[in-house]
């Protein structure tokens, strides 16, 4: 999976303004690349979960197709905790196809990773970060 330097950096800028809270949005772009981030409200609004707005998902693919392109995944920040699926993150996961990236604020330097989650595993995604 490919994605934009420009996406990642847009997403670590939101966690870090969302801190301490989780923050959330949708990754858009096409099969194998992830051209743009969608900023969306965490419906829970909590430090240790999140749940994207449905409104604001049905927004993103509403004009994600407008584009000619879909919401091919998620993001959500872990404010104290690594990028790893937490045992909600994995439970509450439905589309085997969508991409699940997390990024970690425990540490100074910010922690990217992706994922894929099915039947209860989290599998990792190698991220290739391109300009
Ligand atoms: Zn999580």
């Amino acid at each position: 999976m490919r994605v934009r330097r420009a996406v990642i950096d847009a997403i670590v800028e939101q966690a870090r303004r969302e801190r301490p809270l989780e923050c959330c949005g949708l990754l858009i772009g096409t099969g194998d690349e992830v051209i743009q981030s969608r900023a969306a409200r965490n419906a829970r609004a909590s430090a240790v979960a999140y749940l994207v707005d449905p409104r604001d998902h049905f927004d993103a693919i509403r004009d994600a197709r407008a584009k000619g392109l879909s919401v091919v995944g998620a993001y959500h920040s872990h404010p104290r905790s690594p990028a790893q699926p937490s045992e909600t993150d994995i439970r509450e996961a439905n589309d085997p196809d969508f991409i699940h990236v997390i990024v970690s604020l425990a540490n100074e330097e910010p922690q990217v990773a992706a994922f894929r989650m099915n039947d209860g595993q989290a599998i990792g995604l190698p991220l290739a970060i391109v300009d």
